[in-house]
C-alpha cells in the first residue's frame, strides 16, 4: 500500500490535481512553490501554499496541511481509503484495452533476456536471431508479476480480468509461457502465449485473434505464403521470408478467408505434413474454396512429419524452402 501510494502521487503530482480543480495560483518566491486562495476555508487573501518539489501544501489561514491524499480527505471530506481509492480511479490512464496490451507487450520482451529457460525455449525451437525476436516483440511471462507491474501504473485489476491478462483470482493468466503479440492497425490486439512446458496448449486472451497474422504487411504482395503457426511464421522470417502470414491453425475464419480473397494473388498453402494427413486434407479443402473465389493457390509439400518450424531446425535453409515453393503445385 505504501508503495502504491507513493507511485500514485508521482502519477498525479499534488499541483496537477489542484490546477484540475481549477486553483488558481501564482509563484511565490523561489523555487517551485506557489500561492493561491484556499480551497479548504474561506479567505480573501491568499494564504494556501503549495510546495511543487516536496508536492506538499500548507495553509497559513486554516493551518491545514499534508500531502495529496491529505488534500481530498479534508476537501472532499473523504476517509483515507475512500481518498485513496478515488484518486486511484481519477488518476487512472484511459480504459484502453490496445494502451494495456501494448504495455504487457512491452513488458514481456523486457522479461525474455532475464529468462535462461525462455531463450532456451525458443533456440530449441530455431529461433536464435535476435533482430527476429525483436521485429516479431516475442517475449516471455514468467508468471506472477505482470499484474503488479500493470496496477503500479494505474490500471485497475477490474480491465486486466475483462481482458484475460489475470484470472478470477487475481493472478496472471500466462505462466510460463513465451508470448507473441497480434497486431492490427497498429495496435496489439491480443496476445498469443506458448507454453514453455510441453504439457499445457497454446493459448491467446479471450477476446478477438483479429484477422489473419501481420496481414497489413503483404496484403499488397501478390504472393502470399500461408502457414499455421507462429512458430513457423517466425522461423520462415529468421531465413529472410517476408511475404508471410498465419492463420493460427489449418481452419480460416470468415474474416481471414475474405482477406486472402480480397485481390488477385498467388497463396502458397504450407501447412504441416502429419502422418495422418490432417494437415493436408485442410489444405486441400482450402485451396478449393480459394480457387472457387479467384485465387490462385500452390500447395507446398514440405517432407512427411514437417512443419516449415521443423524443416529450418533439421537442416532446411532458406534455399531449400525456395526450391519446396518453386516446386508447389496448384
Ligand atoms: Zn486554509
Amino acid at each position: 500500500m505504501g508503495e502504491d501510494l507513493e507511485k500514485l502521487k508521482q502519477r498525479l503530482p499534488l499541483l496537477d490535481y489542484l490546477r484540475q480543480q481549477n486553483w488558481v495560483a501564482r509563484p511565490a518566491g523561489n523555487g517551485r512553490e506557489f500561492v493561491g486562495l484556499c480551497p479548504l476555508h474561506a479567505e480573501i487573501g491568499p494564504s494556501f501554499y503549495v510546495n511543487a518539489r516536496k508536492n506538499l501544501f500548507y495553509c497559513h489561514g486554516c493551518g491545514q496541511g499534508g500531502d495529496l491524499l491529505r488534500f481530498v480527505q479534508l476537501s472532499r471530506h473523504l476517509s483515507f481509503r475512500q481518498s485513496l481509492a478515488y484518486l486511484e480511479q481519477h488518476s487512472a490512464p484511459p480504459a484502453d484495452p490496445a494502451a494495456v496490451l501494448e504495455q504487457a507487450t512491452t513488458f514481456y520482451q523486457q522479461q525474455l533476456d532475464r529468462y535462461p529457460e525462455a531463450l532456451c525455449y525458443l533456440k530449441q525451437r530455431g529461433l536464435h536471431d535476435p533482430g527476429t525476436i525483436q521485429e516479431l516483440r516475442i517475449g516471455y511471462a514468467p508468471g506472477g508479476s505482470l499484474r503488479r507491474h500493470l496496477t503500479a501504473q494505474g490500471y485497475s485489476c477490474d480491465l486486466l480480468r475483462r481482458l484475460g491478462l489475470i484470472n478470477s483470482h487475481g493472478h496472471d493468466a500466462f505462466y510460463r509461457r513465451v508470448i507473441f503479440p497480434c497486431c492490427q492497425h497498429g495496435r496489439v490486439i491480443n496476445l498469443y502465449g506458448r507454453s514453455i512446458a510441453k504439457a499445457f496448449a497454446h493459448r491467446f486472451l479471450p477476446g478477438s485473434k483479429g484477422g489473419l497474422y501481420a496481414w497489413e504487411q503483404v496484403q499488397q504482395c501478390p504472393e502470399v505464403i500461408l502457414v499455421e503457426g507462429l512458430f513457423d511464421y517466425a522461423a520462415l522470417w529468421q531465413a529472410g521470408f517476408r511475404h508471410l502470414t498465419c492463420a493460427f491453425g489449418t481452419h480460416l475464419n470468415a474474416y481471414q478467408f475474405r482477406q486472402l480473397c480480397d485481390r488477385p494473388r498467388t497463396v502458397y498453402l504450407t501447412f504441416d505434413v502429419d502422418a495422418n494427413g490432417s494437415g493436408q486434407q485442410a489444405s486441400q479443402r482450402l485451396a478449393q474454396r480459394l480457387r472457387a473465389q479467384g485465387i490462385s493457390t500452390r500447395r507446398v509439400l514440405l517432407p512427411e512429419g514437417h512443419d516449415p518450424n521443423s524443416f529450418l531446425i533439421q537442416g532446411g535453409d532458406a534455399t531449400q524452402f525456395q526450391a519446396l515453393l518453386e516446386a508447389a503445385r496448384p
